[in-house]
């Protein structure tokens, strides 16, 4: 295991997400929810993407073995006035069957209590799988 976070933060994954993951604290920004997101789907962790999203029913679907997640970009974020709503752009890359494809998404944010959660996103471009 890298002695980075996942995330890409160059910071050690206790210092990072680990906490955030572990339920310890909430992730105090929309970019530290969104980057321990990404650190949930590479570690399969898919109990803390449905507890860190507003439509709790929407199915997140399970990990999906065939994706491996190489790197998370944090192109922009945005704090709405009064800091109770952010919108994070972001590219995420991963690999599946062996060819490297992007998803690049603008995702809103909001503020509930002490906890942020992901809202929806905008997916701006994606190279699909299979295509
Ligand atoms: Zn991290």
């Amino acid at each position: 295991m890298s002695k980075f976070c996942p995330c890409g933060s160059l910071q050690a994954y206790t210092d990072c997400c680990g906490p955030y993951l572990a339920g310890q604290k909430p992730a105090p920004t929309p970019e530290a929810l969104m980057r321990s997101r990404y650190t949930a789907f590479k570690r399969g962790k898919m109990d803390y993407i449905a507890k860190t999203q507003l439509d709790t029913a929407e199915a997140v679907g399970g990990k999906n073995a065939s994706i491996h997640w190489l790197k998370l970009e944090i192109l922009h974020t945005t704090l709405a006035p009064g800091g109770k709503a952010g919108v994070v752009e972001f590219k995420a890359y991963y690999q599946y069957r062996g060819e490297k494809h992007v998803l690049h998404e603008i995702s809103q944010f909001r503020l509930e209590g002490l906890c942020w959660l992901y809202v929806d996103g905008e997916i701006m471009y994606q190279c699909c799988p299979g295509h």
